[in-house]
């Protein structure tokens, strides 16, 4: 529970080697800072801490970002999303999270693609967070394998908010955001756009799930110039019922499936057939994504990282009052 958590309380994990207690467990780098696994000695509940430098924020002008991530943060408690509680102190701003044992999807992916049973369950709990998202008028923005953890027990959660939007229904906005091969169309060409943006990136995932990247080069440019031409070949092994949703989550805003006046339940109602969303949502499904999940100690399904051996200046502007 949020309020019980203090950060004092937090502890690193550290790698077992041997006989000897090793470095702190670090679950990801980037250029933000740095996700570390942390426990609590009283009840020993692993978290994710992502920490990220003040001065870099304010460097690379992420202060809106991150004040967001916070306020999203303190708005929604939902199974499907990790976050957890956040700190800060003169240097860094911590973001608290859910450990998700599991790894990444985007590891996972690298070992082949999913059989179809494994990406119905892995799009159907994300389709469980857009729910919650929509409904509460924050459109997601960054849908992509690298933002899809899996939990011990094999349930997919969204992790990284930076990209998150609240956004009045019926409006649109402007501004050029995503990671180009997740990018709609729309988005493309400035647009306007808003909650339908979820609903491509969907097809996208679905697609990359089953088959690989889509619309994939190493320049930009390249992967806009495929999205705008929209052909998505699909091969022989896909089903038709994964074919047909794709394509109806993949063409232009107005008629895509999600977005239309049924909204989400439209979506709900194709290629999951068999799926009981209730069970899902009280996690009462066994998830078939288990058997991606390596055992052994809580770190074994994530690469290991070099030490961080910087330590950032403070930062004393003010712009995180409000974190
Ligand atoms: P960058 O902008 O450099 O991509 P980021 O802002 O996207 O970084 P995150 O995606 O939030 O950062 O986290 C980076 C990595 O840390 C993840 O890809 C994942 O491997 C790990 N990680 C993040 N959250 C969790 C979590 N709740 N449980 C376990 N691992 C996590
Ligand atoms: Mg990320």
């Amino acid at each position: 529970p949020k309020a019980t958590l203090r950060f004092k309380d937090l502890v690193p994990v550290l790698y077992q080697e041997g006989r000897y207690q090793g470095d702190p467990v670090t679950l990801g780098v980037g250029g933000f800072g740095r996700v570390e696994l942390m426990t609590t000695l009283n009840h020993g509940k692993y978290y994710a801490v992502k920490r990220v430098s003040k001065k870099h924020i304010v460097a690379k002008r992420q202060e809106e970002h991150m004040l967001f991530e916070k306020k999203i943060l303190k708005a929604i408690q939902c199974d499907f999303i990790v976050l957890h509680a956040a700190f800060k102190d003169t240097r860094y701003i911590y973001m608290v999270m859910e450990f998700c044992g599991g790894g990444e999807i985007w590891t996972k992916l690298k070992e082949g693609r999913f059989d179809e049973q494994i990406a119905v369950f892995c799009t159907a709990c994300v389709v469980e967070a857009y729910a919650y998202l929509h409904k509460k008028s924050i459109m997601y923005r960054d849908l992509k394998p690298e933002n899809l953890m899996l939990d011990v027990r094999g349930y997919v959660k969204l992790v990284d908010f930076g990209f998150a939007r609240e956004l009045v229904r019926g409006e649109k906005t402007y501004s050029f955001v995503g990671t180009p091969e997740y990018m709609a169309p729309e988005i493309i060409k400035n647009q306007g756009h808003d909650f339908a943006v979820d609903f491509w990136s969907l097809g996208i995932l679905i697609y990359e799930l089953l088959v690989g990247p889509p619309f994939s080069s190493s320049e930009p440019q390249k992967i806009y110039a495929k999205i705008l031409d929209g052909v998505l070949k699909y091969p022989p092994y896909l089903s038709e019922a994964a074919k047909s949703i794709i394509s109806k989550l993949c063409p232009r805003p107005g008629q895509r499936l999600g977005n239309t006046k049924n909204g989400i339940k439209d979506v709900r109602h194709h290629w999951f057939s068999n799926m009981n969303w209730h069970k899902l949502r009280m996690a009462q499904l066994d998830a078939p994504t288990v058997r991606l999940i390596r055992k052994g100690p809580c770190y074994i399904n994530f690469d290991r990282f070099p030490q961080d051996q910087t330590k950032t200046e403070e930062e004393f502007s003010g712009w995180d009052r409000d974190f």
